[in-house]
């Protein structure tokens, strides 16, 4: 089965439909990751219509300004999401400065608490990679999915040395740094992703449906000079693994 570990499934707006039957007719098991509390009742809405689909609870850090409810009243949603994302800290897509503190407000209540509970989280770490890598070793955590990551060889190494777990994206075949990025992780802690409709868009133009996964798990294999099948498997083993790691 190939498993989309980071995507967004609320961005296919009108096309949704589509981008479920492509799920469904695929067997893609997808991980729809949130941008806020609306996000995230949407996408447990298409979880309803297709047994591939989990929706995971998450305020995005491009959202997490304009939170302006008690933090406490995210607990639940925590509780409820089997896994979180899609959390994080932004300092080069992220403009206003003014945002980063409340970033930082958001994202460290909700690793927090998902550390609490031993949840997976899924993060998202532009230009604020070393200041995530401290909130995980601070308490040793390596139930993470490291989203599409992009910075420095030397901090991903210490990310590999705590035992996190990496997505590859579709820029997989037009990017030089997600190669070297693919050459550093671990096999057995790779995972696969899209990363909704956009992120497609943004590499190449094309509008990207949930079957683009089948492309990126190609290059990969490719890459890794591995068959297909025995790729998928390690995948799957991985992302099973994840959820039993430090109990
Ligand atoms: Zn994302």
């Amino acid at each position: 089965m190939y498993i989309d570990c980071h995507t967004h499934l609320d961005f296919f707006e009108d096309n949704i439909d589509k981008a479920i039957e492509d799920i469904n007719n695929n067997e893609i098991l997808t991980l729809a990751n949130s941008m806020d509390i609306e996000s995230y009742i949407r996408n447990k809405e298409y979880s309803r219509k297709s047994k591939f689909i989990k929706a995971c609870f998450g305020i995005h850090p491009w959202k997490a300004a304009e939170y302006t409810g008690d933090l406490q009243e995210l607990i639940s949603y925590i509780e409820e999401s089997e896994i979180i994302g899609e959390i994080g800290l932004d300092y080069l897509w992220v403009e206003d400065k003014k945002n980063f503190e409340p970033q930082r407000k958001v994202f460290n209540f909700i690793l927090e608490e998902s550390i609490k509970r031993s949840k997976v989280v899924s993060i998202h770490t532009k230009d604020a990679e070393e200041e995530i890598y401290e909130a995980l070793k601070k308490h040793n955590y390596s139930k993470a999915i490291i989203h599409w990551y992009s910075g420095d060889i030397s901090t991903l190494e210490k990310f590999i040395a705590l035992g996190c777990y990496f997505t590859v994206s579709v820029d997989i075949g037009y990017s030089e740094k997600t190669y070297e990025v693919l050459s550093k992780i671990p096999i057995d802690k790779l995972l696969i992703e899209t990363d909704g409709p956009t992120a497609l868009e943004w590499v190449n133009g094309r509008y990207g449906y949930p079957s683009e996964i089948k492309r990126v798990y190609e290059k990969v294999a490719e890459f890794k000079n591995i068959h297909i099948k025995e790729l998928m498997v390690t995948i799957e083993e991985n992302f099973q693994r994840l959820f039993s790691e430090g109990i």
